[in-house]
């Protein structure tokens, strides 16, 4: 193995990077970036890394969550607030739910760039490179938006910076307070066939609390404040070289960009560049696996990236579908018990159910989604392991691209 720095991913094979036209002027953005300071802090990570070594052994559960791609257009109040809201009423019902505390983390502050199958995408005769994420190009297919455009790489870690601004203050100034859950309305799930029964277990949520106050007379004030963390894939491996930094008091390296960077599956290959720079940093960190991951790749995972078996340092991230899952996630929890190591299992329900419509849309069915993720609890369970999160891909927006579950009443378009 080479020695590791936060370079040392440039010896090996980097899958679902960009091809620059100016590799000087990345380089100069990236030096740039490499100036600027840290958007989160190593005394966040470690407390995200100790909740996690927690919710491994059980005794929390990890809820994650937030848009597919998040993009520079929707950096704005309402939706960061929304993206917020819908985390806080899920995390509300999960508290309730499993009698268990949950660590709320967004796929936010940094989702700014996407793996693509094709580099190029092809519409009436005319070929241009394909979008990967306002990280790296634009959207609008013309030649110019498509061009990836180092600049970019600054203006993602600005959006990424205001959108935790916005966060934070949000949370400081008491809108994640549990007292108060009526804060996390969304207009159109008001409208949701499930709305009374939410509201029902809010209301008890705060009645409970007061009440406890009121026995205790003193005020939880914990409640007053939950922690957000942040997570996106740490795809474009120049953006996070220039984030990693080593911090005062100390040992290794983390990247300061997020608090907890995942490997998407595309890029988990053991031998590749991904798994390279992973494995140097001080983070959590989580890896996806799904059908394409053999038990041979995880052990060798296990063993590159989790060496020390360190508490709370992996979890991984399961997305098979639901009609793939029964046959392929036990033999990786054999993988893991065979080894000894103390992981964090999440389940992943979004990314193995696409479907695509007649249209060519791709969406995804509510029922593949729920029945995922049951038969993930169950087959932990059957196989002496235990789920200990869900990753799921959600907006605050009243959006199509999900069809089925609780009807909002009101939605055209809706099934
Ligand atoms: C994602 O989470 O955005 C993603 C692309 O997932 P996966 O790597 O599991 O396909």
């Amino acid at each position: 193995m080479v020695q590791w720095s936060p370079s040392s991913w440039r010896s090996r094979k980097a899958a679902h990077q960009v091809t620059y036209s100016s590799p000087e002027d990345l380089a100069r953005y990236a030096a740039d970036l490499a100036k600027l300071p840290p958007l989160v802090t190593s005394w966040e990570i470690e407390s995200l890394k100790a909740q996690l070594a927690d919710a491994a052994r059980g005794g929390r559960f990890l809820l994650q969550g937030g848009d597919c791609a998040e993009s520079f257009a929707q950096c704005t109040s309402d939706a960061i607030t929304n993206k917020l809201k819908i985390l806080l009423q899920m995390s509300l019902i999960l508290v309730q739910g499993g009698q268990t505390p949950v660590i709320r983390v967004g796929r936010f502050a940094g989702q700014y760039a996407k793996p693509r199958s094709d580099d190029f995408e092809t519409r009436d005769g005319v070929t241009l490179p394909s979008y990967r994420g306002d990280l790296v190009n634009r959207s609008p297919f013309t030649a110019a938006d498509r061009e990836p455009n180092p600049r970019l790489l600054l203006r993602a870690y600005e959006r990424s910076a205001l959108t935790l601004n916005f966060i934070r203050a949000l949370v400081a100034g008491g809108f994640a307070d549990l007292h108060h859950p009526e804060n996390w309305d969304l207009d159109f799930a008001r409208h949701s066939d499930l709305a009374e029964e939410y509201h029902g277990i809010a209301r008890r949520v705060a009645e409970s609390l007061r009440f406890m106050e009121n026995i205790a007379g003193v005020r939880a004030a914990e409640m007053e404040r939950v922690d957000f963390f942040t997570s996106h894939e740490a795809l474009h491996l120049t953006y996070e070289q220039a984030q990693t930094r080593r911090v005062p008091r100390r040992e290794g390296w983390y990247n300061l960009s997020t608090h907890f960077p995942w490997i998407g599956m595309r890029t988990a290959d053991p031998t590749g560049a991904h798994v390279e720079y992973f494995r140097g940093i001080a983070n959590p960190i989580a890896v996806k696996v799904g059908p394409s991951m053999s038990p041979a790749a995880l052990a060798e995972l296990l063993e590159v990236l989790h060496p020390d078996n360190e508490p709370g340092r992996l979890t991984l991230i399961h997305r098979f579908g639901n009609t793939k899952i029964a046959a392929g996630l036990p033999a990786l929890i054999d993988v893991v018990r065979a080894s000894g190591k103390l992981v964090l299992w999440c389940c992943d329900p979004m990314h193995g159910n696409t479907r695509t419509t007649a249209e060519g849309t791709k969406t995804r069915h509510f029922d593949d989604i729920l029945g995922e993720v049951e038969q993930a609890f169950a087959i932990h369970q059957a196989c002496g392991s235990k789920l200990g999160g869900v990753h799921i891909e959600l907006t605050g927006e009243n959006v199509t691209e999900c069809l089925g579950g609780a009807p909002s009443g009101w939605s055209s378009g809706r099934p």
